[in-house]
């Protein structure tokens, strides 16, 4: 399949490289030349302008920062949607708003695409593994269409529902993985202060009901997850300004429909202080600085 590729950064790369890798002829565009050597050499060819290449893309997958950039990728006045060939499906695969995600699948559709918002979780390193998990939002004729194109990215595709709940799934999955972190944190600065070490509490407290994934998989206590980032002085990983990305935009949805979420509204907080602080470079178990009074680098 021929597939343009938009958005060549930390997460795009990989993404883009293990499509080229499962046979794919991927075109790769991005503001930054550098990334798209860096994709050339790892088997994608350079986007010849994009205006080209979206008439040429049978699918078109773009990776980018915000809302405003898909909105503009896409729907601007240079867009994708003024090029590509009628039918052609759309997967973006960025965190953004849902409002975004919705108006640009609106748009899309209105010109004869197809379009699926399928965030990721799972970082850099699932990425360059072919390893993330997808969570799709779209029709499930577009769903179908694009398992093949996400199949040489990801492990586990998950069809969520309509254009839009990817993006809420996702969110309210990092608004947990936020929770789960932090309490994760205090309940080891709170053992140590009690005088157990923290592969004493990680043996018990694995064990017992306090097991999660933040615990078990990303100890943001040095010693028991040797991979970790907690043992490399916490540099990331998912850094704490991705996290609060995402906590915000929980945040805005919940505002919208009148959730409440007393706990997700506090973490953005405490994540606001990391960024404030200038540590919010630092992976996201670096909270784990903020709630040991150790708030500097
Ligand atoms: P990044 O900043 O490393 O990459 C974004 C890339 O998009 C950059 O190379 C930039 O030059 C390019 N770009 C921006 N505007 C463009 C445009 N108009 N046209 C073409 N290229 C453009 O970001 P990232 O870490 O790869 O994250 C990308 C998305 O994935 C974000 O929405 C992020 O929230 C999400 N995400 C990131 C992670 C992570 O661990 N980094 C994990 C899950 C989800």
């Amino acid at each position: 399949m021929k597939i343009l590729f938009i958005g060549l950064g930390h997460m795009g790369s990989g993404m883009a490289a293990n499509l080229a890798k499962a046979g794919h002829d991927v075109m790769a565009h991005d503001l930054s030349d550098a990334a798209v050597k860096r994709a050339v050499e790892a088997g994608c060819r350079a986007a010849d302008g994009l205006a080209g290449a979206a008439a040429e893309a049978d699918a078109v997958v773009s990776m980018l920062p915000a809302g405003k950039h898909v909105r503009d990728v896409y729907l601007g006045e240079a867009g994708i949607a003024t090029r590509a060939r009628e039918g052609t499906l759309f997967i973006d695969c960025s965190t953004i708003d849902g409002e975004s995600a919705i108006a640009v699948g609106e748009g899309a559709k209105a010109r004869g695409f197809a379009f699926v918002d399928a965030p990721v979780s799972g970082g850099t390193a699932a990425a360059e593994a072919g390893t993330l998990t997808f969570m799709v939002g779209g029709s499930t004729e577009d769903f179908e269409r694009a398992r093949e194109v996400l199949n040489a990215m990801g492990k586990n595709i998950f069809h969520a529902g309509d254009v839009g709940a990817g993006q809420a799934a996702k969110i309210c999955n990092n608004m947990l993985l936020a929770i789960s972190m932090i309490g994760t944190c205090e309940a080891f600065n709170l053992a140590e202060k009690l005088g157990l070490d923290a592969q004493t509490f990680f043996d018990i407290s694995s064990k017992a009901s306090g097991q999660c994934w933040s615990m078990t998989s990303y100890c943001p206590a040095p010693g028991p997850v040797p991979a970790a980032p907690s043992n490399r002085d916490y540099q990331p990983g998912f850094a704490a300004a991705m996290m609060l990305k995402d906590l915000r935009l929980a945040h805005n949805a919940a505002e919208k429909v009148r959730a409440a979420t007393p706990l997700g509204t506090l973490s953005e907080s405490l994540y606001t202080m990391m960024e404030a602080a200038g540590t919010d470079d630092l992976d996201f178990s670096g909270v784990m600085k903020l709630i040991r009074g150790d708030l500097q680098k």
